[in-house]
């Protein structure tokens, strides 16, 4: 049952980007949207700020700027809901989450990871809102759907899935299904590597699911688990990557033979640290710290993607593993299973509408994961 085919070089990566609607903050300051995109050709534009606007007034002042074009996978308008071109949540996922459900059927890990400055929708994208839910909850619930009618269907093929949620944060590992204590420090759990499973998370909780209630419910717990951890220790939470899983495993009984053969794949949504984050320069001590982690993390993540991505990284035809930085961090490392190898792997760069500088960059570091 495995998949024999591997997809060619690059086929595996998608890199997409998605621009928010305004904050009151910036209605509010009377930001020009800087951002422009092409329905036919996927070209996102990120043009010269106007001088009236005193957000962006200091990256004018310090150097010549210019417009910019990238061209990406999809670009994701979701900045004027009058416009017709304007992408929903649901948009969104059936163009993405839906076939990368389709892959994990398939037998594929697939890892999805939304990236940006704080503020800039990766949390709305991957988990949304009650009333517009995100990717995360939109894969789960269109998961136990497809498994209810592949039950009636195809009787002989069981669906068992469990689900997890870590964050990783200052290189630490912390358990999102396990509640927090109040009165008790965060309590970090260990990284192992067995031989034939690669590297994991020591005593991390698994549980299983049976429906789209339950493992709503875990995704609501871990995410109130990473916020009132955060609150306590000054908002942690964009300064940390949560990771949710899905393990899916199918078994496929033979009527005729009575042999069954497994299937297994693991889906991973991640909601990455801010990114603005990896640059402060201002910050000295402990923060300087956690500062310098999140930029090798979120560095070492595109340049594991640029490396599945990038053709230059084949030899003879095979994908060389060990020149694919894995090990420099601990969110590459952990996730090594669902990137490169028998995976498919996402990339949304989520940008703000009114931000020069961030959005450059954010726009520059999807452009290198390609
Ligand atoms: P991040 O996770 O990157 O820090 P959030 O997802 O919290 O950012 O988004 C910041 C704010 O913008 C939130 O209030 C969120 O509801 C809103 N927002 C983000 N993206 C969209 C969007 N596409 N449409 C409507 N509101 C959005």
């Amino acid at each position: 049952l495995p998949p024999t085919m591997r997809m060619d070089a690059g086929g595996n990566v998608r890199v997409v980007v998605r621009v928010r609607a305004f904050l009151p903050r910036e209605l509010y300051r009377g930001a020009d949207c800087l951002i422009s995109m092409d329905p036919i050709t996927q070209m996102t534009t990120l043009h010269v700020p106007n001088d009236s606007d005193p957000a962006n007034a200091r990256a004018k002042s310090r150097k010549v700027i210019e417009e910019k074009s990238f061209t990406f996978d999809n670009s994701f308008w979701s900045h004027d809901m009058e416009d017709r071109h304007y992408a929903h949540q649901e948009d969104v996922y059936n163009s993405l989450g839906e076939e990368f459900l389709d892959h994990n059927f398939e037998g594929y890990h697939t890892c999805i990871f939304a990236y940006g400055q704080t503020g800039s929708g990766k949390s709305y994208t991957m988990m949304g809102t009650p009333d517009h839910p995100g990717l995360i909850p939109r894969t789960c619930e269109d998961l136990f759907q497809r498994i209810e009618q592949a039950q009636n269907e195809t009787p002989n093929i069981s669906y068992h899935v469990r689900a997890s949620y870590f964050e990783v944060y200052n290189e630490h590992v912390r358990d999102l299904l396990v509640p927090v204590n109040p009165s008790q420090a965060p309590y970090y759990l260990k990284i192992r590597e067995s031989p034939s499973e690669g590297p994991y998370v020591k005593d991390l909780t698994e549980v299983p699911v049976r429906n789209y209630g339950e493992i709503l419910r875990y995704m609501k717990s871990g995410d109130a688990s990473r916020t009132t951890a955060s609150t306590k220790m000054n908002d942690t939470s964009s300064r940390s990557h949560a990771v949710f899983t899905i393990m899916l495993k199918q078994i496929h009984h033979d009527m005729e033979t009575d042999e069954t053969t497994e299937r297994s794949s693991r889906i991973r949504l991640v909601d990455l640290a801010g990114s603005e984050r990896a640059k402060s320069t201002e910050a000295t001590g402990a923060r300087l710290r956690e500062g310098s982690n999140i930029n090798k993390s979120l560095t070492t993540l595109g340049r594991v993607i640029a490396a599945l991505a990038g053709p230059t990284q084949q030899r003879g035809g095979k994908r060389s593993k060990d020149i694919v930085p894995y090990r420099d961090s601990i969110l590459t490392w952990l996730l090594k299973d669902s990137l490169g190898g028998n995976s498919k792997t996402a990339m949304i760069a989520c940008i703000a509408p009114s931000d020069y500088e961030e959005t450059l960059s954010t726009l520059r570091y999807a452009d290198q994961a390609k």
